[in-house]
């Protein structure tokens, strides 16, 4: 579903992502895990296009968004406005800090874009986005703003209303960083139905037991680099040193 070939990312001569090849397979569940700085967040916003990359190549389903000039590390030439557009519509973004818009109630905010974006009929995506909110017990928060809900729960609200776009896969940058414990695990929670309905999703995440139980890979980045990938056994019992100093500065 998602291809990444020899992505590369500097800021100025900061090399912040240096030969990045990974696959994402329709229902797969990628996690991603390593020290803070060594590229994740980068990672995300570039094949998410938020970021343009340097170099390598980006696609999904066989569509190329970005690709490279010579077909491996080469400059990346993206492709035009229109094919971007329809590539947009594969993916859905979390971000740490919410994004909400407060102005608008939490049925709206979920409802907004399939609306706007998709011409979705309003009644339509009105109930579907009721459906989203009861799934993940938020049917009593329909008509509250933002500011009225805890972090949890608004942390809840933008998972819906990523969903509400029918995306393929879901990209989560640290969905739960910014909460306390016990908003956590509702986040997590919200994250594991989704696991267990199959739902495509790379998430950047520090929780290390949720990764090691809802991932079918875990990825461990260092320095813009994969340094090591695999199951969550595999990876747990890696046997390169700075994997499991790693896991055990988190556990
Ligand atoms: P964390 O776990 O703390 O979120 P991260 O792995 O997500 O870290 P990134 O945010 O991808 O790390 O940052 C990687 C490097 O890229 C850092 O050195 C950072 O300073 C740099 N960087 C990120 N975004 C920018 C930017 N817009 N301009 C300049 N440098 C940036
Ligand atoms: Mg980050």
């Amino acid at each position: 579903l998602l291809t990444i070939r020899h992505m590369r990312k500097a800021f100025g001569d900061n090399q912040v992502l240096k030969d990045i090849s990974l696959s994402v397979r329709n229902g797969e569940i990628v996690s991603v895990i390593g020290p803070s700085g060594s590229g994740k967040s980068t990672l995300l916003r570039c094949a998410t296009m938020l970021e343009t990359m340097d170099g390598g190549s980006l696609g999904y389903s066989g569509v190329w968004a970005c690709e490279a000039v010579d077909g491996q590390g080469g400059d990346a030439v993206y492709a035009s406005q229109a094919q971007l557009q329809k590539i947009h519509r594969s993916f859905g973004l979390v971000f740490q800090n919410f994004n909400l818009f407060p102005h608008y109630s939490v049925l709206k905010n979920v409802m907004d874009a399939p609306v706007r974006v998709l011409k979705q009929d309003r009644e339509q995506a009105k109930q579907e986005a009721l459906k989203l909110l009861e799934q993940f017990g938020l049917a009593d928060k329909a008509d509250a703003y933002p500011c009225e809900l805890s972090g949890g729960q608004q942390q809840r609200v933008s998972v819906a209303r990523a969903l509400a776009l029918k995306p393929e896969i879901l990209f989560l940058d640290e969905p739960t960083s910014a909460l306390d414990p016990e908003l956590t695990a509702d986040v997590l929670n919200v994250l594991k139905q989704l696991a267990a309905q199959h739902m495509t999703m790379v998430i950047v995440t520090h929780e290390l037991e949720f990764a090691r139980e809802v991932s079918d890979r875990i990825i461990f980045v260092e320095n813009g680099e994969i340094v090591e990938q695999g199951t969550p056994e595999q990876l747990f019992a890696s046997d390169k040193q700075r994997v499991q100093e790693f896991i055990g500065k988190l556990s």
